[in-house]
């Protein structure tokens, strides 16, 4: 195994998708060389689930993966009280509940994903998954998870069934806002982001005509591995896609719809333990003993604009240099907190951000609007915890006749997404975007992974759109603002010491790793544990609650 590891390197750096992806030990993302996932579940369960029960929400678990656009990914998926109840290497997918098998789970793991793959290829040989039905009480009614039910912690069978589909196909937990990946459970998980969705395309494409984006984060001291890059689509107002920087620094993000982005770049902002162990020393403690803040990719001169690039079909972008900071986002310039001091945004539209207090507003002024206005202020999203109203007004301040604005912009199986939008006509008059923030905080709590991501601070993205166009402003390397003191860091194998490892006691999966079960003999495989899901953060939150929030 030795010899083979050593070989490797060679190879690296993996090329860095987007999303997440599991990778080997010596960083080769893991695939199925056809990933039609075949699986059989054996439905006996402590919970009290009916076989049908169990048909439905595992079914549609498995084809939620199977039905996204753009991938040739599919599922099958197959009921049987006689499936093997255990994760041996049997050439069977197998699904199965811990009650029903000799198997313990550590505490705290809701459910476990079991992938087998060959060192040499990262190619996956069998996924077989486990839920907690010893600890855990399993429900078929959406928004149960998290509740406490008869002295135990309830979970909707699909919230974590979605989620570890998502493991069985290679994809490591994710950061994304409201991804099904994150690895904590919450109502919703179900539902697939487009984060999600990216990950499954890119891995599996079906056909091209997609884009890509590609770059390399750098302080002063080289690259920054395992930065978090979002792209943002800004015709969408989603965050398309997440991805960590390699050990050089450099990304790719693919399977983009064409369209115009914005990038994000922050620091890994939870314990490492929650991903593959190839990122297992990340240390993003570059900033007096604090991680480096969430920024925007945008021009060095702190004018507030947000690049805007576009993204075409079959084409890679490549954006050079983003440049992360220790400083808080902030609000360039002069705040323009009152409408004789807003700030101008193109006729053609554009992106930009501030940081906002509650009960705070900022204005835009768009010159001879014309066409239809689509304002959409992302904060939510960007796990900043302002609570965000976007209004389209007159010049003098008043609501624009027959604009609307939608307060949150999104709420399904108890999650709401407190991002705002703002619709409306424009006849050629100046109009005024107002962005504002309530007079509370939106909760820790209501953000799926929970208090580790949420920022200290009130930032938002506004994108803004005038009749169909956000002024596209191509890249804009970041060299010449490159200055985080940064260390330089390398992939796991490569030996690191254990003080150079992020300490964070963050979400995450660290016990498993020397968990349940040896990996298996067979020459060539190895066994990597994936997929448990922390329910205590909940817990957690309430522990945690006087702690100071960490500024990222
Ligand atoms: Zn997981």
């Amino acid at each position: 195994m030795l010899g083979v590891l050593s070989c490797l390197l060679l190879l690296l750096p993996a090329s860095s998708e987007a999303y997440v992806r599991t990778m080997s030990e010596t960083g080769i993302p893991l695939f199925w060389s056809n990933p039609n996932l075949a699986v059989t579940a054996n439905p006996s369960n402590s919970s009290g689930l009916s076989q049908s029960q169990v048909q439905a929400m595992l079914g549609s678990a498995f084809s939620a993966w199977s039905g996204v656009p753009g991938t040739k990914a599919t599922t099958s998926f197959n009921l049987s009280s006689s499936g093997p109840a255990n994760s041996a290497f049997d050439g069977v997918n197998a699904v199965y509940f811990s009650s029903n098998s000799s198997r313990q789970l550590d505490w705290g793991v809701v459910g476990l994903t079991e992938v087998l793959y060959w060192v040499n290829s990262g190619q996956i040989a069998e996924a077989d998954m486990v839920f907690n039905d010893r600890q855990f009480l399993f429900t078929a009614t959406e928004g149960d998870t998290g509740k406490n039910i008869g002295g135990r912690t309830a979970i909707y069978l699909q919230d974590v069934a979605t989620h570890e589909v998502g493991h069985a196909f290679g994809l490591d937990h994710t950061t994304v806002n409201m991804g099904s990946l994150v690895y904590t459970a919450f109502n919703g998980q179900g539902v697939l982001s487009a984060d999600d969705k990216t990950g499954i395309s890119t891995i599996y494409p079906s056909s091209g005509g997609r884009g890509a984006l590609r770059g390399t984060v750098r302080g002063k001291n080289g690259g920054v591995f395992g930065t978090h890059l979002t792209a943002i689509n800004l015709d969408t107002g989603k965050i398309q896609a997440g991805a960590l920087a390699n050990s050089d620094g450099t990304f790719r993000v693919g399977d983009l719809a064409p369209g115009n982005y914005a990038v994000m770049m922050e620091s890994f902002g939870t314990g490492v333990s929650s991903i593959s162990s190839y990122y297992s020393n990340l240390n993003h403690r570059f900033c007096s003993g604090s991680r480096f803040r969430r920024r925007f990719y945008a021009p060095c001169n702190g004018s507030g604009q947000v690049s805007v690039v576009s993204v075409g079909s079959g084409s890679t972008l490549e954006l050079g240099t983003l440049a992360p900071s220790c400083s808080a986002m902030g609000t360039p310039g002069v705040a323009p907190t009152s409408i004789g001091t807003a700030k101008e945004i193109g006729t053609n539209g554009g992106a930009i951000f501030g940081t906002l207090g509650t009960s705070a507003a900022h204005f835009y002024r768009i010159r001879n609007a014309s066409g239809a206005i689509v304002a959409r202020a992302l904060s939510y999203s960007l796990y900043s915890p302002a609570d965000v109203r976007v209004e389209v007004l007159d010049s003098n301040g008043n609501a624009w006749s027959g604009a609307a604005t939608l307060e949150n912009v999104e709420t399904f199986s108890g999650v709401t997404n407190y991002d705002s939008r703002a619709t409306a006509q424009g006849n050629g008059a100046d109009l005024i975007i107002r962005v504002s923030s309530a007079g509370s905080r939106v909760s820790s709590s209501q953000f799926p992974a929970g208090f580790d991501l949420v920022d200290a601070d009130g930032h938002y993205l506004l994108a803004l759109s005038v009749d169909g166009s956000i002024a596209a402003t191509g890249p804009s390397d970041m060299s010449s603002c490159a200055n985080l003191n940064n260390t330089s860091q390398s992939a796991s194998f490569r030996a690191p010491a254990s003080n150079s490892r992020d300490q964070t006691s963050g979400s995450g999966c660290g016990s498993l790793a020397a968990g349940p079960g040896d990996p298996p003999s067979q020459s060539g495989l190895f066994q990597i544990l994936l997929g448990c899901l922390l329910v205590f953060s909940l817990a957690r939150f309430q522990a945690r609650l006087r702690r100071k929030l960490v500024r990222r």
